[in-house]
């Protein structure tokens, strides 16, 4: 008999989350085991996070090195990880600064308030919107849920941050139209994740850049799904060849060890001097010893060749499967981050898809009610993908 079982959840557990009937003990490569010994073929790594799947050994190794050496130390200290991250990070990016946090709602907190404190030092205070789009996801925190352009996130906390607008994605009129002086900034996913997998249009992505250009305000690329090789680029904005002034980055950072990174040039790095913004876990030994391993890994042009191989497989396999079971109107998103809309027969219905699948020994995710979500691990092996997609064809079916 398990100690623990998904009832103990409903004990004890604040219940902001619905989590699935099993509980996954063990995991390796794209494959998971729950408690009674059951497999699943992974389609999710943690909603974009595992990249080089369940307990990789040579980021294993790192982290039993690393954690028989120096874990924490608080940033009176810095420490050689985080210096060596850091220096990976801007050698493989636009950025010549780094800041470390925890996760993706901290990165995008630290963008925010970087933009703002940057536009205060060379504009002034009256020049503080912040410009973001319908359906956008940026985290949790009481800024981030208000910048993010889904009210059901953000009503009933109270007053929120002033000085923010949402106008929709892919709209770049409507941007124009509420863009100014006074603005600071423009947040952008470049694949908006949570509400669909819809990809920017390079269009659009160009003319925010000229916009925010014409304006004085940063633009901003919220790239902690995106980012590092999700979609088949180390970074999406290299795809669309739109360099932002900041890039936020986490979840695949290191492999599921929780980090976050904002990154940005000197000039403006330069408004956040000592004291301004903090956080007591960020750029711990730890976490960067981890990441550092990652980038190396996930940077490569051979294995960012291998992701784009293996999407495409993907997407081929999820069009026949569509040919013969009719389930979805379209498929679409880039890399290994696929989002496959559901007819309208299906609509709302997403999450039954998702019980179903793990009914299946499958396990993939919703963006939204009407959308699958696959966003398996980059480096998912031949043999993993084809058992994956058996049991996807069992769920259409
Ligand atoms: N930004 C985007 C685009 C995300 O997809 C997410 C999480 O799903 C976040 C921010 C928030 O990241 P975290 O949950 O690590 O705070």
């Amino acid at each position: 008999m398990n100690t623990y079982s998904r009832q103990t959840f409903d004990q004890v557990m604040i219940q902001n989350y619905a989590p699935a009937d099993f509980i996954p003990v063990k995991g390796k490569g794209c494959r998971v085991w729950d408690q009674a010994g059951r497999e699943y073929i992974d389609f999710t790594s943690g909603i974009a996070v595992n990249a080089l799947g369940h307990c990789p050994d040579e980021i294993v190794a790192v982290l039993k090195q690393q954690g028989e050496t120096l874990w924490h130390s608080s940033n009176w200290f810095t420490n050689e990880p985080a210096l060596a991250l850091a220096g990976k990070l801007t050698d493989k990016t636009f950025a010549e600064r780094v800041m470390f946090v925890n996760s993706g709602a901290e990165a995008n907190e630290a963008a925010l308030k970087l933009a703002r404190r940057y536009a205060f030092d060379h504009f002034g205070a009256q020049k503080s919107k912040i410009i973001s789009f319908k359906q956008s996801f940026h985290g949790r925190t009481l800024f981030t849920v208000s910048v993010g352009g889904q009210a059901k996130y953000s009503d009933g906390f109270g007053p929120k941050p002033a000085d923010i607008v949402h106008v929709p994605f892919n709209d770049l009129a409507a941007v124009n139209a509420v863009i100014d002086d006074h603005t600071c900034a423009v947040i952008v996913e470049p694949i908006q994740g949570e509400s669909g997998v819809q990809p920017a249009t390079p269009a659009f992505l160009q003319g925010l850049r000229r916009l925010c250009d014409e304006n004085n305000a940063l633009l901003i690329f919220d790239e902690v799904q995106t980012g590092l090789g999700r979609t088949g680029h180390f970074y999406a904005y290299m795809k669309y060849g739109v360099t932002p002034d900041i890039l936020t980055s986490a979840k695949a950072l290191a492999n599921g060890f929780p980090i976050g990174a904002m990154m940005t040039t000197d000039n403006i790095a330069a408004s956040f001097t000592p004291g301004v913004h903090g956080t007591t876990f960020g750029g711990n030994p730890l976490a960067c010893a981890v990441a550092a391993k990652v980038v190396d890994i996930l940077s490569a042009p051979e294995f960012l060749a291998n992701v784009n191989r293996t999407s495409a497989q993907f997407i081929a396999a999820l069009n026949s499967l569509n040919q013969k079971y009719a389930r979805f109107k379209q498929i679409r998103g880039e890399g290994l981050l696929i989002g496959a809309e559901l007819i309208d027969r299906y609509r709302g219905k997403a999450a039954d898809f998702v019980k179903k699948a793990a009914d299946n020994g499958l396990m993939i995710l919703v963006a939204g009610p009407n959308v699958l979500r696959f966003a398996p691990a980059l480096n998912i092996s031949a043999e993993e993908l084809t058992l994956g997609l058996e049991r996807l064809e069992e769920t259409l079916r």
